[in-house]
Formats: structure tokens, sequence, C-alpha cells
């Protein structure tokens, strides 16, 4: 760009060299022209959405004649530099290891917002962009967002995909000014404070499930257990000792054998932290001491491992669904009927068999029906429309009530095979016992804290009650007293 043409844009923002004071940039905020630097799918999209939400957009090219066709034509496609005079607002929708070639509009980009969208290619360690453009850009007000938002859901509106876009910077006015720019926009602003967030902001669009990572891990591995040891039992076993071929289970049969049980355990483990958490402030008399790290963090995974166990529960639903529709279950019924009639048994009924199905299967549909309400009201938008008295009450009274009647389901499954000597497989006892040692003992811990000694002082505890501060007057003459009881303030 020839100089004197570089001076006469710079000297359009008058004795100021181009800078406007942003307190003018922030009052004139719905009048203010916004500067978008680069040509590509993320500007296009952007210059698209800013049209439609009334501002007047002027966009910055290297190469402007050769963009101007893809630009909508309220927009206004220029050189770099006149897009950086005329603008109080700056998009820089470039990428990051291109910011340096910016450095010689850093007279026009003086006192004006600089908005960094840049992204990079993996979660990054030490200093953001957004700070290396800071300190590049010193004269600018460097806002970090946008990021998080693709091109695509720019253009086809904020309806569609995620509204959120985090927004840090060390200026709250410019801070402020993007903040209303992205409600006009149709976009909610989340403030994510100081600019040194920018890092985090940034490293936002790679994190794949952050909070579910455990919880899935604990699955996988108790899935591959499970199945394993119902492998062993059920298709080893009679293969080894009497050379019965039963592979044919393993797709479907040891599979919906073992989706109920990790299923199981997993909803105990929901249960299990808070009872360990309980047991530990009456251990301590005090609810003002910090649990481990490992209980914090299990805590607050309670939701994950929920939903980790409804999805085994449904598939579970659905595989159970299915049996009857499977060539070998049918072969099996032509074979039972064959040989009923070989036998002359004219009537195979029993009164047993038949009861212990029917409530079987109906308490397993209704701990089904309890796990699908805890894992609807865990969605944040139905946790947000019920207060937490109602929260509570569906996660924790309901939640118990669903871990009770899974736990009723398997050991009706059980009936009475515990006892039966056969069952013990390569010694290994049936599946559904190992599967009830979690969520039996976590009933009757549940079971043993609501008697009234313990949750009166549980009760006590919760309302700010410390042991170490409770302090016991005793008389000489008190025969009950026992010096290890009593503790001074
Ligand atoms: P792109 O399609 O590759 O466009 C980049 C633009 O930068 C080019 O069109 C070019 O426009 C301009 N540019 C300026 N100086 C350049 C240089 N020295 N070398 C190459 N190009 C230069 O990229 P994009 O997808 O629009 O992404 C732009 C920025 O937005 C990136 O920082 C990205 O991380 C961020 N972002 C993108 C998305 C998305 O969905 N695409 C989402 C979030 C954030 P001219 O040739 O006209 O100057």
């Amino acid at each position: 760009m020839p100089d004197e043409m570089q001076r006469a844009l710079i000297q359009r923002g008058g004795d100021t060299g181009g800078r406007r004071p942003l307190e003018a940039c922030v009052s004139e905020l719905d009048t203010h022209i916004v500067g978008i630097l680069g040509t590509g799918d993320f500007s296009r999209s952007l210059a698209r959405r800013l049209v439609a939400s009334g501002y007047q957009v002027v966009v910055g090219s290297r190469t402007p004649k050769h963009s101007a066709a893809l630009f909508p034509e309220e927009a206004e496609v220029t050189s770099q530099l006149e897009a950086a005079s005329q603008a109080d607002v700056v998009f820089v929708a470039i990428f990051p290891e291109h910011h340096h070639t910016l450095l010689e509009l850093k007279p026009a980009l003086a006192g004006k917002i600089l908005v960094d969208v840049s992204n990079g290619f993996q979660i990054k360690h030490g200093p953001s962009h957004a700070e290396r453009l800071a300190d590049m850009f010193p004269e600018s007000f460097i806002v970090k967002g946008f990021n998080t938002i693709s091109a695509w859901v720019l253009q086809t509106g904020p309806r569609d995909g995620s509204r959120q876009v985090f927004l840090c910077s060390d200026s709250s006015k410019a801070k402020s000014s993007v903040l209303a720019m992205c409600r006009r926009m149709g976009f909610c602003p989340v403030d994510m404070g100081l600019l040194s967030s920018s890092a985090e902001v940034e490293n936002l669009p790679f994190h794949l499930f952050p909070s579910w990572g455990t919880p899935i891990l604990i699955t996988v591995i108790l899935f591959i257990f499970f199945y394993l040891y119902n492998f062993v039992r059920d298709v080893l076993h009679p293969f080894v000792t009497a050379g019965e071929s039963v592979f044919y289970k393993m797709p479907i049969d040891t599979v919906n054998v073992t989706l109920p049980s990790v299923a199981l355990v997993m909803l105990a483990l929901v249960y299990m932290p808070g009872l360990l958490a309980t047991l530990l402030q009456l251990r301590r008399g005090t609810k003002y001491s910090r649990f481990p790290d490992w209980l914090d963090k299990w805590l607050t995974k309670r939701k994950q491992f929920g939903l980790c166990s409804f999805l085994c529960a449904a598939m579970h639903a659905i595989y159970s669904l299915c049996l009857p529709m499977r060539k070998s279950a049918r072969f099996k019924l032509l074979n039972a009927a064959f040989k009923q009639v070989q036998d002359g048994v004219e009537k195979a009924w029993s009164d047993e068999g038949v009861w212990r199905m029917e409530l079987y299967v109906s308490v397993g549909i209704i701990a089904l029906g309890l796990l699908s309400l805890l894992a609807i009201t865990s969605l944040p938008s139905v946790a947000d429309n019920i207060n937490w008295r109602e929260f509570s009450f569906v996660q924790s009274t309901l939640g118990y009530c669903g871990l009770y009647m899974a736990t009723v389901h398997t050991l009706l499954f059980g009936w009475n095979s515990a006892f039966d000597p056969g069952q013990y497989r390569f010694f290994l006892p049936p599946t559904f016992i190992v599967v009830l040692i979690l969520p039996v003992t976590v009933l009757l811990a549940r079971i043993i804290l609501l008697l009234p000694c313990i949750a009166h002082q549980l009760q006590q505890i919760r309302r700010g009650w410390e042991k170490s501060r409770h302090i016991r007057f005793v008389l000489p003459n008190d025969d009950s007293y026992n010096g290890s009881d009593v503790s001074h303030v």
C-alpha cells in the first residue's frame, strides 16, 4: 500500500492518528461500524450474521477485488488498512500464525476493539493467541471470543447449535461492547473474566466430554469383567465339562446378562459416594472439613455414572424384547414342546415359574421407568426448571427407589439358584450374587443411616454442629464421666 494512501487513511481519525476514544466506540454501540479482517469461511458467515443484525460491515482483505463476490452486497469489501481505519470494532478472522502480518495496521487499530476469534490446532499450554495478539497490539483493546461458534452456526443463525459465546478481556468496556453485539446477534454471551482466561476459552473446542472419562472407563471395565465372567460360566463351562457348544450365546445372551450387571453396579456407584461422605461427616463430627480429592471428584461425577447406568439398563430392555425373535429361541421352544409330547406332559405350567417371571418383568419395568426419570431430570434444561427440593426428591428418594427395584429385579432373576450347587460352575457363584454385593451394601448402609439416633446426629452435623466444639459439663460425682467423651473449646 502506498505511503500517501496509508497516511490519508490514518488521518481520517483526526489528531488521534486514527484512534477514537474507547468510550466513544461504546456509546455509539448501535451505530458503530464492524470490521472483519480475513475473507475465509468464518469471515463470510460472520459478515452475513452482522448484516442481518443491522450492523454496517466492512471487510478487510489482501485481495479485495477477488473476494468481494463472496460477501453480501450490504458489506463493503476493501483493503485491510481501510477496513481497520473505518471500523470501531474489528474481528480478526485469520489464523493466529498470520497475526503478525497485521502489524503494519498497528496505528489504524490503536484504540479500537480487536476481537480474536482464533483457535489453535490442539490444546495449548502457555500464553494464548489472544495474549500474544495483545502483546502485538498494546494500544488496542483485545477481546477473546466467538472461537467456540462455528462458521456454520453463524450462518444458519443461533437457533441451531450452541448459542453460548465465551468472552474475556482486560478492558471491561470493550468486553461490554462485544457482549452487547453478541446479544444483538442472538447469541448468549458468557463473561469469562480477564484475558488471562483466554487460554481456557481457546482450549474449550478441544475438550472431548471432559467429565465423562472416568465414568465411561469404569463402565467399560465392568462390562469386560462381567462379560468374561458370564462367558466362563455360561459358554466355556458347558463346552469344557460336557463338550456342548453354546458359543451362539456370545452376541446376545451373554451381552444381555452383562448389561444389567453393569447397570446395577453403576447405579450403586451413584449412591456410594454420598454414603461415604455421610459416614466421614459422622466420624469427624463436622461438615466443615474437606473430603479427600477422590471423593470430591466422585461426588461431582454421579450424574455421569447414573446416565451410563441408564444406557446399560435401556439396552438390556431392548435386548430382552428381542430375545423371542431369535432363531435359537424358536428352536429351543420347538424342542421343549416336542420333548413334552414325547414325555406325555399335557400341561406345562409352573405357578412358581409364572409368578417369578411376572414379578421379575414388572419390577424391572418400574426400575427402568425410575431410571428414565433420573436421566430426564439430570438434563440441564429440565433441572433448571425445578427447585432444589424437587430435584433432590427425584435424584435421592426416587433414585433409591430405583436402586431398590433394580435390586429386587435381580433377586427375582436369581430366585433360589444361589442355593443350587450346580450353579457354582468352576467354583464361580452365579453372576447375580457378585452383582448384588455393592447395591445391597449401599441399601443396608442407607437403612442404617435412617435409624433415628444416627439420622438425628447427622441432621445436627448438617446444621453446623461440631463434635470438637461441643462442651459437656461434668459434675464431680457424675458416674457416667468418661474423659475421652469430653472435649473443650
Ligand atoms: P480461512 O477460510 O482459511 O480464512 C482465513 C483468511 O485469512 C483468508 O481467507 C485470508 O483472507 C486471511 N489472511 C490474512 N492474512 C493471511 C495470511 N498471511 N495467510 C493466509 N491467510 C491470510 O479460515 P477460517 O475458517 O475463516 O478461520 C479464520 C479464523 O477463524 C481462524 O483463526 C479460525 O481458528 C477461526 N475460527 C474459525 C471457525 C470456522 O468454523 N471456520 C470457527 C471458529 C473460529 P484474505 O486472503 O482475503 O486476506
